[in-house]
């Protein structure tokens, strides 16, 4: 009796040995199974999130940067003491008698001359450094760092000439059978201006620009404190 009590109490001990370890081996597995699972969905929320702060930087009709995305890079590049040691080019360009595009040709048209504006103007810029932001309705803002008058004035004729050149219908234009295109420059070389300024002065040259006859190029010079007029043509690409 003794004998058949002491093999029970063996043969309990070692099932009770392996079901135990069967258990655990079990757990082991669930939580791996779990861990993987995990990591999949963390890994999906970051692919998910990237493609967020991807679209809130997008503009949807063009597909290039949208204002946010500009204000961001201008912070950016100006750093935390506000100031852009490097110096940066500003080019505000506007298409001129736009309302004109839509009124004759409808809204469609006019959303398909942005989209063609946006890529002629990306195509002349350096893809690494420079950004390309649709600012709002049919104005653009380029920021070209590290460029001097000289440059971002050759970089803006360029573009004009280049959407000139694209022949997009315009008909009701004033200035152009053609889709044209007002740009106001500034640069901020060693004097250290905000954002904020060098953009006024941008604005302020877009002004002059569009006072003067529009389809040009005009550079804001703060260290003059005044204004040089390019004519058309006058600069090479
Ligand atoms: P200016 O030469 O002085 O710049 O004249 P403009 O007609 O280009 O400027 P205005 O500000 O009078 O008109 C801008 C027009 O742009 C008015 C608006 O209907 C149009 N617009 C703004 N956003 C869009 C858009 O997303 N798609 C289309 N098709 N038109 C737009
Ligand atoms: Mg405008
Ligand atoms: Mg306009």
């Amino acid at each position: 009796g003794s004998a058949v009590a002491g093999t029970l109490f063996f043969a309990s001990g070692i099932f009770a040995t392996v079901a135990a370890r069967r258990i655990m081996t079990i757990l082991a597995q669930k939580t791996f199974l779990f861990e993987l699972r995990d990591r999949r969905r963390v890994a999906e929320l970051a692919k998910a999130n990237d493609r967020l702060v991807l679209l809130a930087r997008t503009d949807p009709l063009t597909g290039i940067s949208n204002r946010r995305w500009m204000t961001e890079t201008l912070e950016h590049l100006w750093g935390s003491d506000k100031r852009c040691l490097a110096g940066a080019a500003m080019l505000m360009c506007d298409i001129d008698n736009f309302k004109k595009l839509n009124d004759h040709l409808g809204h469609a048209e006019g959303d398909r001359c942005l989209v063609k504006v946006a890529t002629i103007l990306k195509e002349n810029v350096r893809r690494d450094r420079d950004h390309v932001a649709r600012y709002g309705g049919e104005e653009f803002l380029v920021l070209l760092p590290g460029v001097n008058e000289e440059e971002a004035a050759a970089v803006a004729e360029r573009m004009r000439k280049s959407v000139e050149a694209a022949a997009l219908p315009n008909p009701g234009s004033r200035v152009s059978r053609w889709v044209t295109l007002s740009i106001g420059v500034a640069v901020q070389t060693a004097e250290a201006i905000s954002p904020e300024q060098l953009q006024q002065r941008a604005d302020a040259a877009l002004y002059l620009a569009k006072q003067t006859g529009r389809n040009r190029v005009l550079l804001h010079r703060p260290e003059l404190s005044a204004r040089k007029h390019i004519r058309p043509g006058s600069l090479g690409a």
